[in-house]
C-alpha cells in the first residue's frame, strides 16, 4: 500500500476526466486530468493560476452530486481573473495537520461528539476521522532553562511534567480513532516536520466500493489548524490554516467552503544580493502585500525569480502569508520540488511518480508572465531587497537595517494609538545596573535586548539562514566577542536535522559559546512560550517601565506575544538575531556602530562577521542529507522514552476525569438534540467590551501566561494548581472552564468603555468595574444577550478557535467590527456567533457608543442571506434610539446552516447520527 488510504474518493468518470498516466515504474496508474477537462470543453483549465487548479483537481475528483455538485466543477474551471466573488468552493482535503494547542481542544471535541452520540445510544465509532490526521506536539515546550548545555534535556523534564494529562489524553486519541497519528514531543515543528517529512506531494487511495481496484492519484492538499500551516506552499501544496472547528468538519468529511478567491500573482525577477537572507525577503515580501491588500486572496509567486529560489526560501515566504494577510502565498511546482524531496529522503520512486504526476496535469514548471491572467500582478526585483527587521509590534512595519536605530527612536516617543510607546525622548540614556542570578553585572534601559531567539519554523526550516547564524557566530567567538549578560539566548531548531548538520559542520560549538544552546525542539518564543526572564532583570523593567527588546527569528510580535514585559519585538534573521545579541541593544546603526570590540580592543562590525554567500553555499553541501532525514524521521517512540512511559487509558469513549484541570467535558453538546434551533433576531443586548483595531486572537483568547489574579488564575487556585503550575492558557485549551475564564483576559487589551484601560475588564450590569469574565456571568444570570464591538482586522493573528469557543461561552450573541480577520470570522460563525460588519465610515467612536447603550439586531430571521444588511438599533442611555445599517458577515448559504444549527459540530453530529 501507498502513503495514505483515503476512502472519501468516488469513482466517475465525469467528462471523460478519468485518465492514466506513467507512474515512472512500468506501471500506469489512475487520476482525474485536468488538461482533460479543458478538451472536453469545459473551461480554459491551462490559463489559471496553478493554485485554483489544484483545487480544482479536489472538486472535479470528488464531484458526487450531494457535497460537491458537476455545477462547482463547471464554476472554478471558468474562474475569471476579476468578477464579484460570490461562489463557495467546497474543498475536501487529502489530509489535516494539527499542532499540540489547537489538536487536544479538537480532540476533545470529538470525544465528547463521541460521548454524545454513545449517551443517544448510538455507536460512537460513527465519530471517526475520514482523512489522514497528524498532530504534532510541538507548543508546549517553554524556555525555563537556556544558555547552557543541560537546558534542553531540563526543558523537556518539565514539559513532560506539566503536559502529562494532555499527553495521556493523546494517547487515548491514538489507540481510539484509526487514522489520527501523533509526533511526539521532542521531534519538531509541525510546518517543518510537514515539509521534511508529512508532506508527499502526491497520494492516492482506493476507494473500497469502486469496481476497480485502480488507486486514482491526486495532490497532496490539506488544512491545519495552525495560521502558518501555508509553509507547506513552498513546495506546491495547497494548504491553509483554518479553525479548529472547521478543521473538525473537514475530519469528519465535510468539505472546506470558502469563497471563490482573486488570485494576486506575484512577479519575481532577478536574484537576492550578497549579505540578504530569505528572511529579509519574506518581510519586504510581507511589506508589500500588505499594501497590495491581499486578505482572502490567494497569492501565486512566479517568473524567473521564483524559479531561482530553492524550496526552503520559497517555505520561509510562504510561511509568512498570514502576516501578509492572504490565504496562501503558493509557489507552483518545478525541478525544485522534486530536488527538495529527493534531497529529504522521500524514495527514488516516489519522486519519479510525483514528477510524472504533475507533468501528466499540465502543472510543471514556474509560469513566466503572460502565462497565466492574475486577477492583479505585482512585481518585485529580488536586488531590490535589503537587509530588514520587522516591528517593534507588527510583521508588516519592516524597517531597512540602517534605519533601526532612527526608527527605533521614534516610535518610543510615537504615540500608543500610532503603533508607538508614547513616551518622551528622556527615556533615552536612562540605565540602570543589576546583578543576574548568575553574578554578571549588565545594564538595563530602553532598547536593551533581554531576549534573542533563533526560534520559528518560518526560519529554522530554511538550512542557509541557520547555517548563517553559526557562521556569524563562529567569527564572533574567533573575534572574542561576547554575548551581553542581560540577553537571554536562545536555539529552537524546527527539526533535528538542524542540529544534525549544525554538528557536522562544527557550527554548535560556537552557538553554544555564545549560549545559543539548543533548548527544545519546538516553537518555544515563537509563541510566546520564552520563558521567566532573569529576576533582577524583569524588576528593572518593571519597576522603571523600560521599553526593552527581544530580537527574534520569528514572524509575529504584536505586543504581550513574546512576554509579558517585552514590550518591543524585532523580527528578523537568525544571524541578525546573533548580531543584536552581541550588540546588546536596539537602537544602534548596524552599519556603522560597531557590535562590540575584539580581544584587541578593535572594534567589530557587522560587516566583519557577515559570512559570504559563498561560505552559506559551502556549507549547506552538508545540510541536506537524504539518510539524515530517513534516520530521524523513524520511529519516533522508541526514539522518546519519555513518550513511552505515559500511560494511556483505552476504550473508544473517553473516561472523563471531573477533576482534571486540563481535560474537560466541553458543554458544547450537553444539551444537544436532533433538532436544530432558529434564527431570530437578538433583542435587548448589552456590550461586554468595546476594543479598537487590530484586536488579535491572543487579545481575546491568550495563549502565554496565565496571571494569578485573573479570574483563570483564581479558578486554578482554587482547584489546588499553585501558580507555578499553572502552565500557559494554550496548554489549558482542553479545560473550557479555564479558557472561557481567560477569554479577554490579555493583559494588554483595551476595553474603550474603560477609558482604553489594559487589561481584561469592563463596566459590570451594575456599573462597577469588573472582569469580563464576571460581568458575563452576572448579565447570563439576568438572561441579557451580550455583543462585542470592534475596529478593524478584528480576529487577526493566529488561527485559535478558543477566540471564537470563549467568546460563545461568554455568552457574546454577534461581534460588530469594522472589519474581520478571515479564519476568525468562519470560527464565530462556527460557534454559531453572529459577525456584523459596520458601514465604511461608521465605527463605535463616529457612533460615540461608550458600553451604556442597548441593542437590538434587527432583520435576523430565518429567511436570511449571506453578506445580508441588517440593522443595529443602538438605544442610549437617555432613551434616543439611533438605527445603523449592518452587514451580516455570514459570507455563504453553508454558513447559515452552521448559524441555525448553533455551529458546524452540532451541524455535523445531527448530519451523522442521521446517517447512522
Ligand atoms: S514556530 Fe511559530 S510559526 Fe511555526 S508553528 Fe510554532 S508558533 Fe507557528
Amino acid at each position: 500500500m501507498g502513503y495514505f488510504e483515503n476512502y472519501m474518493n468516488v469513482s466517475h468518470n465525469l467528462s471523460g476526466t478519468l485518465q492514466e498516466f506513467d507512474l515512472g515504474n512500468g506501471k500506469h496508474g489512475k487520476f482525474y486530468s485536468l488538461p482533460a477537462l479543458e478538451t472536453a470543453g469545459v473551461g480554459p483549465v491551462s490559463k489559471l493560476p496553478v493554485s485554483i487548479r489544484l483545487v480544482l483537481e479536489s472538486v472535479l475528483r470528488n464531484c458526487d452530486g450531494k457535497k460537491v455538485h458537476e455545477a462547482n466543477v463547471k464554476e472554478l474551471a471558468n474562474w475569471k481573473p476579476a468578477e464579484t466573488r460570490t461562489a463557495e468552493i467546497p474543498f475536501v482535503v487529502a489530509r489535516i495537520v494539527l499542532q499540540d494547542f489547537t489538536g487536544v481542544p479538537l480532540l476533545v471535541d470529538l470525544a465528547a461528539m463521541r460521548s454524545a452520540v454513545a449517551k443517544l445510544g448510538k455507536n460512537p465509532k460513527i465519530i471517526e476521522p475520514l482523512v489522514p490526521v497528524d498532530l504534532v506536539v510541538d507548543h508546549s515546550v517553554q524556555v525555563d532553562f537556556a544558555g547552557a548545555a543541560d537546558s534542553m534535556a531540563k526543558n523537556l523534564d518539565l514539559e513532560f511534567t506539566r503536559n502529562r494529562e494532555r499527553y495521556q489524553f493523546l494517547k487515548w486519541g491514538m489507540q481510539a480513532f484509526d487514522t489520527f497519528k501523533v509526533v511526539p514531543p521532542g521531534i519538531g515543528i509541525v510546518h517543518q516536520v510537514n515539509l521534511e517529512y508529512l508532506a508527499k506531494g502526491v497520494l492516492y487511495s482506493q476507494d473500497p466500493k469502486s469496481q476497480t481496484p485502480d488507486a486514482i492519484y491526486y495532490p497532496d492538499t490539506l488544512v491545519g489548524t495552525d495560521s502558518h500551516t501555508t509553509m507547506i506552499n513552498g513546495i506546491g501544496i495547497v494548504g491553509w490554516g483554518v479553525g479548529g472547528i472547521e478543521a473538525e468538519a473537514g475530519m469528519l468529511g465535510q468539505p472546506v467552503y470558502f469563497l471563490t478567491p482573486d488570485v494576486v500573482g506575484v512577479h519575481l525577477t532577478g536574484a537576492l544580493t550578497e549579505g540578504v537572507t530569505a528572511t529579509d525577503l519574506a518581510l519586504t515580501v510581507t511589506q508589500m502585500l500588505r499594501k497590495t491588500k491581499v486578505v482572502g486572496k490567494f497569492v501565486e509567486f512566479f517568473g524567473p525569480g521564483t524559479a531561482a529560489l530553492p524550496v526552503v526560501d520559497r517555505a520561509t515566504i510562504a510561511n509568512m502569508a498570514p502576516e501578509y494577510g492572504a490565504t496562501m502565498g503558493f509557489f507552483p511546482i518545478d525541478e525544485e520540488c522534486v530536488n527538495y524531496l529527493r534531497a529529504t529522503g522521500r524514495s527514488e520512486e516516489h519522486c519519479r511518480l510525483y514528477e510524472n504526476y504533475y507533468k501528466a496535469q499540465g502543472l510543471w514548471g514556474i509560469p513566466q508572465k503572460g502565462q497565466i491572467e492574475y486577477s492583479q500582478v505585482v512585481e518585485l526585483d529580488l536586488t531590490s531587497v535589503r537587509p530588514s527587521v520587522a516591528g517593534p509590534k507588527r510583521p508588516q512595519d519592516r524597517i531597512e537595517l540602517g534605519n533601526l536605530r532612527r526608527e527605533f527612536f521614534n516610535a518610543i516617543q510615537r504615540p500608543v494609538t500610532e503603533n508607538g510607546f508614547g513616551k518622551s525622548r528622556q527615556v533615552f540614556g536612562k540605565s540602570v545596573k543589576v546583578e543576574t542570578a548568575a553574578k554578571k553585572k549588565a545594564n538595563i534601559g530602553t532598547g536593551s535586548v533581554v531576549i534573542a531567539a533563533i526560534t520559528s519554523c518560518t526560519n529554522t526550516s530554511n538550512p542557509s539562514v541557520m547555517l548563517a547564524a553559526g557562521l556569524l557566530a563562529k567569527k564572533a567567538v574567533e573575534k572574542g566577542l561576547k554575548v551581553n549578560p542581560a540577553v537571554k539566548a536562545s536555539l529552537a531548531p524546527g527539526s533535528r536535522v538542524v542540529t544534525d548538520y549544525l554538528k557536522k559542520t562544527g557550527l554548535t560549538p560556537f552557538l553554544n559559546k555564545l549560549r545559543f544552546n539548543t533548548v527544545g525542539y519546538g516553537c518555544t518564543t515563537c509563541i510566546g512560550n520564552s520563558g521567566p526572564l532573569d529576576p533582577a532583570i524583569e524588576d528593572a523593567i518593571v519597576k522603571n517601565d523600560y521599553v526593552t527588546a527581544s530580537v527574534l527569528s520569528g514572524n509575529r510580535n504584536f505586543e504581550a506575544r513574546v512576554h509579558q514585559n517585552v514590550k518591543s519585538n524585532f523580527l528578523m534573521s537568525p544571524p541578525l538575531v546573533v548580531a543584536f545579541a552581541l550588540a546588546g541593544r536596539v537602537d544602534i546603526d548596524m552599519s556603522c556602530e560597531p557590535l562590540g570590540k575584539d580581544k584587541d580592543g578593535a572594534p567589530v562590525y557587522l560587516a566583519d562577521l557577515w559570512p559570504t554567500l559563498q561560505e552559506v553555499r559551502d556549507a549547506m553541501q552538508s545540510a541536506l542529507k537524504p539518510e539524515v532525514f530517513r534516520k530521524l524521521y523513524k520511529n519516533f517512540a522508541a526514539q522518546n522514552p519519555k513518550w513511552n512511559e505515559i500511560p494511556s487509558s483505552v476504550g473508544n469513549v473517553y473516561e472523563w476525569d471531573t477533576k482534571s484541570t486540563y481535560i474537560q467535558e466541553p458543554p458544547f453538546f450537553t444539551s444537544f438534540s436532533m433538532t436544530p434551533g432558529s434564527i431570530k433576531p437578538i433583542s435587548g443586548a448589552r456590550a461586554l467590551g468595546i476594543f479598537g483595531d487590530s484586536v488579535t486572537t491572543d487579545h481575546i483568547s491568550p495563549a502565554g501566561a496565565i496571571k494569578k489574579s485573573s479570574p483563570a488564575g483564581k479558578f486554578l487556585i482554587e482547584n489546588g494548581v499553585t501558580a507555578e503550575d499553572f502552565n500557559s492558557y494554550g496548554s489549558r485549551r482542553g479545560n473550557d472552564r479555564v479558557m472561557t475564564r481567560g477569554t479577554f483576559a490579555n493583559v494588554r487589551i483595551k476595553n474603550l468603555m474603560l477609558g482604553g484601560e489594559e487589561g481584561g475588564n469592563t463596566i459590570g450590569p451594575d456599573g462597577a468595574k469588573t472582569s469580563i469574565y464576571d460581568a458575563s456571568i452576572a448579565y447570563q444570570a439576568k438572561g441579557t444577550p451580550l455583543i462585542v464591538i470592534a475596529g478593524q482586522e478584528y480576529g487577526t493573528g493566529s488561527s485559535r478557535d478558543w477566540a471564537a469557543k470563549g467568546t460563545n461561552l461568554l455568552g457574546v450573541k454577534a461581534v460588530v467590527a469594522q472589519s474581520f480577520e478571515r479564519i476568525h470570522r468562519s470560527n464565530l460563525v462556527g460557534m454559531g456567533v453572529l459577525p456584523l460588519q459596520f458601514k465604511d465610515g461608521t465605527t463605535a467612536q463616529t457612533l460615540k457608543l461608550d458600553g451604556t447603550e442597548t441593542y437590538d439586531i434587527v432583520g435576523l430571521d430565518a429567511n436570511i442571506k449571506p453578506q445580508q444588511d441588517l440593522t443595529l438599533k443602538i438605544t442610549r442611555k437617555d432613551g434616543k434610539v439611533e438605527n445603523v445599517p449592518v452587514r451580516c458577515r455570514i459570507d455563504t448559504p453553508i454558513e447559515i446552516d452552521y448559524y441555525q444549527h448553533g455551529g458546524i459540530l452540532p451541524f455535523v453530529l445531527r448530519q451523522l447520527i442521521s446517517k447512522a
